[in-house]
Formats: C-alpha cells, sequence, structure tokens
C-alpha cells in the first residue's frame, strides 16, 4: 500500500508518498508560501525535480496541486489517485482528548476545532489540509497523528505548572510537549537497537526547533516543551525557558503589546537574538571560527541549557542508560555535541570525541567507548512514524 503522509504549516504543505512494502519515500515535496505572493512547489521523485509556480491562495488549492504533482506524466510517481491506499496527517495538538493516533471523522474534526485555540498558528491550517483532503479524495481512509500524543503517559507532577489549578480545569493551562513523533521513533529504534525495552533514555531532538523527552520503558516521562513550544531549550529563533516577569519590563521598555511580544520570544530570540548573526547552527560556528564572540556566547548557551536538561532527567528517572542526538543539530553538527558532551562523567558517560568527528551520516551510531551510558546519533523519521501509525490503525 502507498501511504501520502501530509504535514500542514500555516504557510506550507510538506508530503511525501510512502510504499509500505519497502517503507520507501517514493515521492517527496513541498508547497512555501501558501496564501503569500511567490507559492510554488518542488518535488522529487528518482531523483527527478518538479517546480510548479502557481499561485496557491489557501491549502485546498495547494493540496490539488500535490496530486497533480504525484499523477506528473513525465515527473510523477502514480498514474491515478487510486493508488492512494490512505493518508496520515501529522496534527499538532491534540489537547487532552488522544493519546494516540485516530481515524478521522466528523467527531474527530469538531474536536480539533475545539482544540485550534491550543495551536493556533498550526491548528487551522491542519484542519483545513484534512478538510480539503476529505473532499478531494472521499473514501480515502485518514488518520490523524498528534503531534503531543507520545507526551500523554506525563504524569500530572511532570505535566502541571505551578499555577492554579481551576486554570488548569478550565482553560487546560499544562504542559503538552511537541515533537513527539521524533521522541517515539527514536527511543523506539534505540530500543530495537540495544535489544531492551526497559531502558532510561534520553532524546534530544535539536534541529531550528529543539526539544529533550526523558523515556523510561518506552513511555514519556517528561520533556521540555511546555504548553507551546516556545519552553525548554534555547533554540533557532524562539528563547526557551524565561522568567515570564521580563516580559512585563520589556513590553513597557520596548512599548510592545503581547502578541508583539511573544512574536519577539517566538521569532526573534534564541540564537538568533543572542548573536544577531543567525539561527542557522552551521553559520554560527563559522562565525565562531571567524572570531564573533556574540555567535560563540550563543553556542555556549545552547550546549549548557541541554546539558542541565540531560542532568535534570537523569535525576528525575534516577539515571539514564542511552542518550540519543537527531535532528538536523543532532545528527550532523559534531562540534554541538562534542560541547553538549564534555564533562559527563558523573553520570558514567564515555564519550568517545574521535568516534564523534568520524561519524557516518544517516545511519545509527555508537559514540561511546564502553561506559555506563550509550550514546548513540539515530536519524529521525517522522513522515514514517505517521505512515506506520495509519497502517496499523487501518
Ligand atoms: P527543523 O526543526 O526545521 O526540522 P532541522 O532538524 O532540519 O530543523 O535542523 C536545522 C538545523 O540543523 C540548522 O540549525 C542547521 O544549521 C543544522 N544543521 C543541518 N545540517 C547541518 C550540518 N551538516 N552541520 C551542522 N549543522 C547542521
Amino acid at each position: 500500500m502507498k501511504i501520502l503522509v501530509l504535514n500542514a504549516g500555516s504557510s506550507s504543505l510538506k508530503y511525501q508518498l510512502i510504499d509500505m512494502n519497502t517503507e520507501q519515500p517514493i515521492a517527496k515535496g513541498a508547497c512555501e508560501r501558501i496564501g503569500i505572493p511567490g507559492s510554488k512547489l518542488t518535488q522529487k521523485v528518482n531523483g527527478q525535480e518538479l517546480v510548479i509556480e502557481k499561485s496557491m491562495p489557501n491549502h485546498t488549492v495547494a493540496f490539488n496541486l500535490v496530486l497533480e504533482a504525484l499523477m506528473d506524466k513525465e515527473k510523477g510517481a502514480i498514474t491515478s489517485v487510486d493508488e492512494i491506499g490512505a493518508v496520515g496527517h501529522r496534527v499538532l495538538h491534540s489537547g487532552e482528548d488522544f493519546k494516540g493516533t485516530v481515524l478521522i471523522d466528523d467527531e474527530v474534526i469538531a474536536i480539533c476545532e475545539k482544540n485550534a485555540v491550543l495551536g493556533p498558528l498550526h491548528m487551522p491550517a491542519n484542519i483545513a489540509c484534512i478538510k480539503s483532503c476529505r473532499e478531494i479524495l472521499p473514501g480515502v481512509p485518514m488518520a490523524a497523528v498528534f503531534d503531543t500524543a507520545f507526551h500523554s503517559t506525563m504524569q500530572p507532577k511532570a505535566y502541571m505548572y505551578g499555577v492554579k489549578y481551576e486554570d488548569y480545569e478550565q482553560f487546560k493551562v499544562r504542559k503538552y510537549g511537541f515533537h513527539g513523533t521524533s521522541h517515539k521513533f527514536v527511543s523506539g529504534e534505540a530500543i530495537k537497537y540495544l535489544g531492551r525495552e526497559d531502558l532510561k533514555i534520553i532524546t534530544c531532538h535539536l534541529g531550528n526547533g529543539s526539544s529533550i523527552s526523558a523515556v523510561k520503558n518506552g513511555k514519556c516521562v517528561d520533556t521540555s516543551m511546555g504548553f507551546t513550544p516556545l519552553e525548554g531549550l534555547t533554540m533557532g529563533t524562539r528563547s526557551g525557558d524565561i522568567d515570564p516577569a521580563v516580559l512585563e519590563f520589556l513590553m513597557d521598555k520596548k512599548g510592545m503589546d503581547i502578541h508583539q511580544m511573544l512574536n519577539y520570544l517566538n521569532k526573534e530570540c534564541g540564537v538568533m537574538g543572542v548573536s544577531g548573526v543567525s539561527s542557522d547552527f552551521r553559520d554560527l560556528t563559522a562565525a565562531t571560527k571567524a572570531g564573533n564572540e556574540r555567535a560563540k556566547l550563543a553556542l555556549e548557551m545552547f550546549a549548557y541549557r541541554v546539558k542541565k536538561y540531560i542532568g535534570s532527567y537523569a535525576a528525575a528517572m534516577n539515571g539514564v542508560d542511552c542518550i540519543v542526538f537527531t535532528g538536523g543539530i543532532g545528527e550532523n553538527d559534531q562540534d554541538m555535541r562534542a560541547a553538549i558532551m564534555q564533562d559527563m562523567d558523573y553520570l558514567g558517560v564515555n564519550f568517545d570525541f574521535d568516534k564523534n568527528s568520524n561519524f557516518k551520516r544517516g545511519c545509527i551510531q555508537e559514540l561511546d567507548n564502553g561506559g555506563k551510558v550509550k550514546v548513540l546519533i539515530i536519524p529521525t523519521n517522522e513522515e514514517l512514524v505517521i505512515a506506520r501509525e495509519t497502517l496499523e490503525l487501518l
């Protein structure tokens, strides 16, 4: 069976068509700038690139173009939509309503609409994409795979904030966590690789958005992102953890309202804001090597906070058996991995800096030299998790 995986952002629609016999993608593509002038679809099938530059005022138009591209006579991957056996939608937020993947029906859509307030940037796009997909492909089964679901095993002591309990009850203000499909995939791969489930694993998904999870016996016990993806690590452009009193202080000083403030914390801060150079770690590493002190500081702050989260999750689980690096930075940035893993011997980590420098890309790699803690690079594959869960439901 071929499964189409859709990942709708506020102005983008990424997709993969996956052949479930081989679990390999047969087409990969993305629509960018939906609802903004200059929309463009790019697709790769068998190394052949197809680009369609057409106006995409909304996700319905974009999804129609995706089907057109998939069925392109020269550069497409299928000859008829009948070849699409099912669709797996990445949906940002499950609220407290879903603990796993569900088949999409009217009721599921209604619950997603109720939870849209919890993810005002992504949820409307997710819902619009689901609705247009149902209209255009009636009768094709569709699943919603939630980015928060893997974290639904957290205990109240981990997900509650120290706010009034009534505000949790009435408004559902609590930690939810994100990047769940990635943390689930890489912790599952670590369990397979090490041959046992009774492990304490810390998964570090380090990319443009970054988060860390503590996974005990295959279940998430804590994670660094919170009510929104703004909490936790210092990210590409997000501040991560901050004293909330800073908001009022800076709003006052800079004359910002709360919407401007949140935009600032999400889009202008993090390593971008500190360095003033870039949110991209390759640029920051290059700038640091050229002597830029603020780029160096941004990288040091990033590594330091990852290290602190690893320490706190080892404390939460009474130890750690395995640390996993994944995401664009976790998989590729040897300098950042080395900075994070400096002075970790107190945990029983015997990090091998040579293995770290001579790592191979795109496969599972061991970075330790024996010791109590396995340190692994595991390339993430969120689309495959979505496709597998969709197939499992069917
Ligand atoms: P997203 O959260 O958007 O999915 P990614 O997981 O692709 O982001 O990660 C993007 C980050 O990964 C960028 O900061 C980029 O610099 C970093 N990155 C990607 N490739 C490399 C590389 N070869 N070396 C160092 N950093 C890299």
